[in-house]
């Protein structure tokens, strides 16, 4: 009995182990678990599976029928991550539980094809159902799995039931309260994340409405302009080359007008999270033409002299415009009366790296430890989720990011990020 309890435990640890150890490494990521990770996930599950099957908690007397916890990782692959998880995951076992053998190999074989055939199937529904509800529905059916086994092995190739009861029976609890553990993890790590993007989506939010008080104002300049120049055309009756002239103008600050706008529509639009390889020259451009308004309103001059385009990066435009705007707009709102955020970028390896610097108020050492914990904010209006996001982005894209900051002088961000192994031809 002890030797069973002792096998089972070890069992349990392995089932839990790649989830574990991709909550530990992973979790913090901006990634659906099991969506953009299959891969990994798979190659994690199967060395569950290949533990569990060569630490067997009980076998029958001649070794034949192995009783394990190996269906937890299957059950899951299949059901979390779909067919293509799934299949791989049955072609693991097939091959170690054809490689061991035995009488027991028909039964196994047959439960474990039906559990990869049928569960994907319940994908659809499955994800519409509350957390609580899915953890019970995928533990049920673990314990069930193990009642079919028996039941079928037993009706259909005759195995011998009676002498592996106590296993048996002990494995279809198991299997539950495993199963259990694994999908609450599992469950409790897509909710973090869904609350993780959903801070993230708040803290853009706050920055679009914030840009877009500036971004207004920047407007009515244009308008104003457009304004007095048809007003001149309809009441001075000007000469054909004067009309020309204001009609040029005219178009001149329309396409200010549309720029401006242009810039801070591509921001506020809901982005996608795929990088493609990019000039991070282009991003830092735009960046910089969108917070002008807003450095206007706070006596901030932006100074940005794009050196020649260097190699691409792979990034998310998005995601990486909405990093440099929070790190931007923190530069401008340290500045106290008037004063200068400096952008500029240079190589370094196999990383593009841009400075971002101002001659703001500086922090401690303590202060800058803290950034990045969602709701620091030293400012009275603050969220203390823009470093927050900006964190996650970066880490996302594989970027790097280290500041300097001292107080009374300034900050500087330095952020390294990728280049990109195929460049593409598109700006
Ligand atoms: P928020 O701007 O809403 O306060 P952030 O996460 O963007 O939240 O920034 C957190 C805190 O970090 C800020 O409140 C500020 O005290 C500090 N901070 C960030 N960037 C700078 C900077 N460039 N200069 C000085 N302090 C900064
Ligand atoms: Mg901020």
């Amino acid at each position: 009995m002890l030797e069973l309890l002792s096998g089972l435990i070890n069992n349990l640890f392995f089932v839990m182990i790649p989830i574990l150890l991709y909550y530990l490494f992973k979790a913090n990521r901006y990634e659906t678990l099991f969506e953009q990770n299959k891969v990994l996930i798979t190659v994690l599950l199967s060395i569950s599976i290949i533990l569990c099957m060569l630490f067997p908690f009980a076998t029958d007397a001649e070794g034949e029928f192995i009783i394990d916890l190996r269906q937890i990782p299957i059950i899951i692959g299949a059901l979390y991550g779909g067919y293509g998880v799934g299949g791989a995951l049955l072609a693991v076992f097939a091959a170690m539980r054809l490689s061991i053998g035995g009488e027991g190999v028909y039964t196994s074989m047959v439960n474990v094809v039906m559990l990869v055939a049928f569960l994907p199937l319940l994908r659809a529904r499955f994800f519409q159902w509350s957390h609580t509800k899915r953890i019970i529905v995928v533990s049920l059916i673990a314990f069930f799995s193990v009642v079919a086994n028996v039941f079928g092995g037993t009706l259909l190739f005759g195995d011998p039931i009676i002498e592996l009861a106590e296993p048996y029976i002990t494995a279809a609890l198991a299997q539950f309260i495993g199963t259990a553990v694994v999908a609450l993890l599992i469950e409790q790590m897509i909710k973090n994340q869904k609350m993780q993007r959903s801070v993230i989506q708040n803290k853009k939010l706050e920055v679009v409405s914030h840009l877009a008080a500036s971004i207004a104002h920047e407007i009515r300049n244009p308008l104003q302009s457009i304004k007095g120049f048809t007003q001149l055309l309809q009441q001075e009756r000007p000469t054909p080359a004067k009309q020309q002239e204001y009609l040029s103008i005219v178009e001149e600050e329309i396409k200010a007008a549309e720029r401006i706008l242009n810039n801070y529509l591509m921001y506020a639009k809901p982005g996608t999270t795929t990088t493609t390889p990019i000039y991070l020259e282009d991003v830092v451009d735009h960046v910089v033409q969108l917070l002008e308004p807003y450095a206007k309103q706070h006596h901030t001059q932006i100074s940005f002299s794009p050196t020649h385009k260097a190699q691409q990066i792979e990034a998310d435009p998005h995601h990486l415009s909405q990093c440099l705007i929070n790190i931007g707009k923190n530069g401008i709102e340290a500045i106290e009366g008037s004063g200068t955020l400096t952008l500029s970028t240079e190589p370094n390896g196999h990383y593009a790296r841009l400075r971002i610097q101002d001659d703001g108020i500086g922090m401690t050492k303590e202060e800058v430890a803290h950034l990045g914990e969602p709701y620091f904010t030293l400012k009275k209006n603050g969220t203390g989720l823009g470093l927050m996001a900006v964190f996650t982005l970066l880490q996302n894209m594989k970027g790097r990011v280290t500041i300097h900051s001292e107080k009374g002088s300034g900050t500087e961000f330095i952020i390294d990020l990728p280049l990109a192994k195929r460049p593409s031809a598109s700006e």
